[in-house]
């Protein structure tokens, strides 16, 4: 017959006493860990909506959409989708517009429930020439943070300045470019063709 050995039967005694290493859930909940990635929440007032979390996301989570007819821009994380790989926190260009909280449990039958969407919106700035986008207006104010002075050396840097102190109206859209567009919130491709046409052409004949 096979007899336990002294050391068996203090480990025996030793675990019988010990506390459980498993927590009794969910009777007592989970505590996670600092450092557990949950699911990624956006802080609005430091993301500038730029969108790089979206082109890193590996699991193709993160939506960004446009809606220029209100100067919308959205950008969605569906949880649905999220592998939690902490890609689009360790890649956001401030450093803290997306963080992963310690949250992980949800559970839902319904695919539409908004629980499943984390939403995040910013507005846009419109090219006044083409109207295209230019870019969203926080991330804008977070670039000319950077450059301090620097910023007054760029058009579409000096008139969003001005336009904290004035109420500037956007101009009217012309049949061509003109060379008073320089002195305008314009893309890099209006821009482009702006200096090019005012050194080259249109504005010589
Ligand atoms: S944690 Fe990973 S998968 Fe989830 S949204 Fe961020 S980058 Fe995408
Ligand atoms: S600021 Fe950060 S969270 Fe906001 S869109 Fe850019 S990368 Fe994403």
């Amino acid at each position: 017959m096979y007899l336990p050995k002294i050391r068996e039967i203090k480990e025996a005694l030793t675990s019988f006493f010990s506390k459980p290493y498993t927590t009794r859930f969910p009777a007592d909940g989970f505590k996670p860990e600092e450092e557990f990635r949950g699911f990624p929440r956006y802080h609005s007032n430091d993301c500038v909506g730029c969108g790089t979390c979206a082109q890193v996301c590996p699991a193709g989570a993160i939506t960004v959409t446009d809606y220029l007819h209100n100067k919308i821009r959205t950008l969605q994380i569906n949880y649905a989708s999220c592998i939690h790989c902490g890609q689009c926190e360790e890649h956001c260009i401030t450093e803290k517009g997306v963080i992963l909280s310690t949250e992980y449990s949800f559970s839902t039958m319904d695919i539409n429930d908004p629980n499943i969407l984390e939403k995040v919106e910013k507005e846009i700035l419109l090219c006044e020439v083409c109207g295209s986008i230019i870019a969203p207006m926080d991330q804008i104010k977070w670039i000319r943070q950077r450059l301090g002075a620097k910023a007054y050396a760029h058009p579409n840097f000096l008139l969003n300045i001005q336009r904290e102190f004035f109420e500037l109206e956007p101009s009217e859209a012309k049949s061509r470019i003109r060379r008073e567009d320089q002195i305008k919130e314009v893309c890099p491709k209006c821009r482009h063709k702006i200096v090019v046409e005012d050194e080259f052409y249109a504005f010589n004949r």
